[in-house]
């Protein structure tokens, strides 16, 4: 029996629903019915996680880590989890530095909740990681996009980033390499943002490096290794993307220890320490050479490469050559005004339906991203399916006039 509805808490009728796990369950429900769906919405690997690290989950079950472990996460994992820091990204944070959490998102969301206060503002580039503005609105922040457009590869400048800056801003919040564009900020670019943070006391920085392994250029640089940056900077990085492991929930910050003893306390009350047993796999990951993910990274580009290729040759589409992540963020605007019988082209949502109803391709609207002329296309999956998604996306394309 379906019981009447009642009503849900203003916090969280004002909340907009994830546009890109909105667009996987409407892709999935589709592909239920029988359509033929091939879905470019979800940012998720398609490998499955690698045999050492579910060889490390397997162990822990058989040495029955299967009790409440830690809020901030399990000792060991958290030394594992400094090592890295140390080895990847120059970073020194002691394990009271580091706190674990059930993915990225919620050590972002935890972040964020510990820093800002109703009215304070958040400044993030954009286009930007949907859940960044939605959750800023949750604790009553404001968020503050800075535009960057496909012809500046989608960075903002030291100069747009010093304008913005005002004594209600508390927090900067920015992910490179880039999710929805694949953009990664040089170090000589973060060296000028750092000098711009600086300036003012009370500032932070949310610097998410989930991609940092997917990266096809040179080695990204953490902001927190530049000057005193570490003192402002919460350094997000997790297992999802370059392990393959989106579904074992595992994130990580890396924080000033009054920031990492905020979220613990956080995090205490609403989710307690993260899986157990997922951790311990963490550990695994961390604790393995970065050269035994290379295969993976090198399929990543080798289709960047064939994606670049195929939307090059679509008409009316302008795009940057990502340098990581696994994303394309074409701007579409050409086609807006365009038509196909009485269905009118507006915007870049209504696009996005149109390929889905009439090529059953799904890919995300850029509006969720700040960007209302662009699409984002997820190439984690097989040179087969973006061959043959590319093909519907260009047909469908056409069929507008
Ligand atoms: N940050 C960015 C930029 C992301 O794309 C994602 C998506 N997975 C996350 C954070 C959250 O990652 P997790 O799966 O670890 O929660
Ligand atoms: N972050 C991934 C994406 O952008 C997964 C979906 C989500 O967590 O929002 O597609």
């Amino acid at each position: 029996m379906q019981t009447k509805p009642g009503n849900v808490s203003r916090l969280l009728s004002q909340l907009n629903e994830s546009a890109t796990l909105a667009m996987a369950r409407l892709s999935r429900e589709l592909a239920q019915q029988g359509q033929p769906i091939v879905s470019l919405s979800l940012g998720e690997p398609d490998f499955n996680t690698p045999e050492f690290i579910k060889d490390a989950a397997k162990q822990a079950l058989d040495d029955n880590i299967t009790h409440y472990p830690p809020v901030n996460g399990i000792l060991e994992v958290r030394q594992a989890i400094a090592k890295k820091f140390k080895r990847d990204n120059n970073l020194d944070y002691s394990p009271d530095q580091i706190v674990i959490s059930t993915g990225a998102k919620q050590a972002i969301a935890n972040t964020i909740y510990a820093l800002v206060n109703p009215g304070d503002e958040v400044i993030m580039p954009s286009p930007f990681w949907v859940s960044y503005a939605e959750m800023v609105r949750l604790v009553g922040g404001v968020p503050v996009m800075l535009p960057a457009s496909v012809e500046h590869d989608f960075k903002i400048t030291a100069d747009q980033l010093a304008n913005a800056i005002n004594e209600k801003t508390k927090l900067i919040i920015y992910s490179s390499p880039c999710n929805p564009t694949g953009s990664v900020y040089s170090r000589a670019e973060l060296e000028a943002f750092a000098e711009v943070i600086q300036r003012k006391e009370e500032l932070y920085v949310i610097s998410d490096e989930i991609y940092e392994h997917i990266n096809f250029g040179e080695r990204t640089t953490s902001i927190a290794s530049i000057g005193n940056m570490i003192e402002r900077t919460i350094t997000v990085n997790g297992v999802s993307k370059a392990f393959a492991m989106t579904g074992w929930r595992i994130g990580f910050i890396g924080a000033p220890k009054w920031i990492a003893d905020a979220c613990n306390k956080m995090q205490g009350q609403i989710t307690s320490g993260a899986n157990s047993i997922a951790q311990m796999a963490t550990k695994a990951a961390m604790e393995a050479d970065p050269e035994v993910i290379q295969p993976m990274i090198e399929t990543f580009r080798k289709r960047r490469d064939l994606v670049f290729g195929l939307l090059s040759e679509i008409p009316g589409l302008k795009i940057n050559k990502p340098e990581g992540a696994f994303y394309f963020f074409p701007d579409v605007s050409s086609y807006f005004g365009k038509r196909n019988g009485d269905t009118v082209i507006e915007n870049a949502t209504d696009l996005s339906m149109y390929l889905l109803k009439t090529e059953y391709v799904a890919l995300v609207t850029g509006d969720a991203f700040g960007d209302p002329n662009c699409i984002r296309i997820s190439y984690a999956t097989s040179e087969d399916i973006l061959q043959e998604a590319l093909k519907r996306i260009a047909r469908g394309l056409a069929t507008l006039k």
